[in-house]
């Protein structure tokens, strides 16, 4: 992202991302690990080598990691919140270089008014 120190400019594209600052849908803050699983009943498939495929979800509660499993059915839902997280973490992470480089701009308008380089 290239940003601008020209206020109007810099305004503009604020502006333009707290409009996009918004959602319809769960927001999830997880990473989706898949795993594999040997249940280990000779009769099962995963006794041949094909192992059973599952999914869960890790997250930090006070530094500490958690999980829970996410039932198949629900797998694609789960990926859509979690990108939507991403989404909404990238934006605000541009917001929030904009407000600086306009706290910047700010300042250096008001060294250029008083005749500073
Ligand atoms: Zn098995």
């Amino acid at each position: 992202m290239r940003v601008s120190l020209h206020p109007t400019l810099l305004r503009r594209q604020l502006d333009s991302r707290l409009k996009k600052l918004t959602t319809s849908q769960p927001v999830l803050a997880a990473s989706l690990v898949r795993i594999t699983k040997f249940c280990g009943r000779r009769s099962c498939r995963c006794y041949r080598g094909e192992k059973h495929v599952a999914y869960h979800l890790s997250y930090k509660v006070r530094q500490k990691t958690q999980t829970v499993y996410v039932p198949v059915d629900l797998l694609e839902e789960v990926r859509s919140w979690i990108d939507e997280h991403r989404r909404l973490k990238r934006l605000l992470q541009e917001i929030s270089q904009l407000t600086l480089a306009l706290v910047r701009g700010h300042a250096q308008a008001r060294q250029r008014r008083r005749g500073r380089p």
